[in-house]
């Protein structure tokens, strides 16, 4: 008898085990990949940054070396090589995580899960055959798929998911991504850079729509000027495929129906995912889900049958790894008889374009939509000196602190490595700080994180640095 099945080995599921077993629990972990690490270290948030990292690396070596005084005289791109570099990466990280599960003594079953009762999980294997694990909890960590869209049929080759857009095998002459999020911007980025010419349809007036408009529209400006069109407030309706494997795409607008047929070679469809949970055999034992498909689940992440829990991308909140792994670890707290929390006000979100987004807490937008009162401090990486050092200037820090209290209530970033600043934020956001709090740290100089400091210090208006 297991203390905790869990079916799935993405970032939730295989963090869980972790601490499961850390917790003395004996643990059993489901996958029906052929690897370990779910969508994140697979086809999702590893390759994707591996594709940018190189993807910028070629850019720099285009258009930027020369400013530092490196003349560069042929550069040519090895797809093949960035591909392998990317996969070797991928592989690495699943292995690490197969060995994790080894060294913590979690029994590792490769194979479909499926609940068949409250305290029975059946697997069925790679080699067709059937084992029924007993066990007294189980966590669903089922994961999430891509959306479809109506009309435009996904064939992995010319119509393509995030999944075939991270293993194009050559550089797409004409693109268009269907789907302004983050997804859509990064990986448009990615081939962009490495020379196609890419364009962004999206339903909204906006780009990246979750985030602090004042941000989000200088990610639009400022991905405009690298090259990446953007129709806004337009669907697209059909994607076909041509005898000559062109990709025939009809753009219809959604303010006056106006239609465009535009010829490209590759389309990826970014528009969202959904969660996955079929053939889990949910139904059976009325596991209720809201209308979006996610398992509905209580504070404790527990599901309407209480031994049986559900975590990251498959419940409702941002589908984001970092998110999932904390449900993970909360779940597994939870059936030790350790008290387990997580703080949903506290998840940074990032776009890793360059620049680079990143976000913590409430937006200008929510704040005046819940009429609470704040103040605003800013900062432009302009004005820090190593971002001058880097030549990389683009950007700002904006804080949101109440106008009473001076509580940390949002942060939002665009600039160069704003990924690893928004660390700073969210640290001080669990620790109910106030942009005082930041503005009297030491910030090393000099870096960018300084940036910060003068963004804190100008929520009361005594920025030094400008
Ligand atoms: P998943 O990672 O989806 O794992 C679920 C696992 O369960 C899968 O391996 C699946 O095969 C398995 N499974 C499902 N059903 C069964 C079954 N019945 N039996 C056995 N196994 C089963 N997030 C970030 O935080 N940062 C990023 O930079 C980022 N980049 C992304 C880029 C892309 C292109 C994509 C697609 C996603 C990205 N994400 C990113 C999102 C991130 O990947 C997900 O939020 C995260 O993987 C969710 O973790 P999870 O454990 O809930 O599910």
């Amino acid at each position: 008898m297991f203390d905790l099945v869990i079916i799935g080995a993405g970032p939730a599921g295989y963090t869980g085990a972790i601490r499961a077993s850390q917790l003395g629990l004996k643990v059993a972990i489901i996958e029906k990949r052929k690897t370990l690490g779910g969508t994140c270290l697979n086809v999702g948030c590893i390759p994707s940054k591996a594709l940018l990292e190189s993807s910028e690396h070629y850019v720099q070596s285009l258009h930027e070396f020369d400013s530092h005084g490196i003349e560069v005289s042929s550069v040519k791109l090895n797809l093949e090589k960035m591909m392998a570099r990317k996969n070797k990466i991928v592989s690495d990280l699943t292995g690490g995580v197969q060995f994790l599960m080894k060294k913590n003594k979690i029994e590792t079953f490769y194979g479909f899960g499926k609940i068949k009762s409250k305290n029975e999980v059946e697997v069925k294997l790679e080699n067709g055959s059937t084992e029924t694990l007993e066990t007294k909890n189980v966590m669903i960590a089922s994961g999430s798929v891509h959306n479809i869209l109506p009309g435009v049929e996904i064939d992995e080759q010319f119509i393509v998911s995030s999944t075939g857009a991270l293993d194009l095998p050559n550089v797409p002459e004409k693109m268009i991504i269907i789907g302004g999020g983050y997804i859509g911007l990064e990986l448009g980025s990615v081939w962009q850079r490495l020379g196609s010419e890419v364009t962004v349809v999206e339903f909204s007036n906006k780009i990246a729509g979750t985030m602090d408009s004042q941000i989000g529209k200088a990610l639009h400006r400022s991905l405009e000027k690298q090259g990446l069109k953007f129709i806004l407030e337009a669907k697209v309706t059909k994607a076909i495929v041509d005898k000559n494997n062109k990709v025939s795409v009809t753009i219809e607008s959604v303010k006056d129906g106006k239609i465009e047929q535009v010829s490209v070679d590759t389309v990826l469809v970014a528009t969202g995912r959904r969660p996955y949970s079929e053939g889990l055999g949910l139904e059976n034992l009325n596991i209720e889900k809201d209308k979006r498909g996610c398992v509905v689940v209580n504070n404790h992440l527990q599901t309407s049958v209480t031994n049986i829990y559900a975590v990251g991308d498959l419940i409702d909140g941002p589908m984001l790894a970092h998110k999932a792994e904390e449900e993970g670890v909360a779940v597994a707290e939870h059936i030790a008889g350790l008290p387990s929390h997580v703080n949903y006000l506290a998840v940074p979100g990032v776009i890793y374009t360059w620049p680079e987004v990143a976000s913590v807490g409430y937006t200008e937008e929510q704040l005046k939509e819940k009429n609470i009162p704040y103040n605003a401090g800013k900062f432009p990486f302009s004005a820090n000196a190593r971002a001058k050092a880097l030549g990389m200037t683009e950007g700002q820090v904006k804080i949101l602190a109440h106008k009473e209290s001076d509580l940390i209530l949002g942060v939002h970033i665009i600039g160069p490595r704003a990924s690893d600043m928004i660390a700073e934020a969210v640290i001080a956001m669990e620790f109910g700080a106030s942009s005082e709090d930041i503005a009297r740290s030491f910030h090393a100089h000099p870096t960018l994180s300084e940036v910060m400091r003068e963004a804190a210090l100008d929520v009361d208006k005594r920025a030094r640095q400008m």
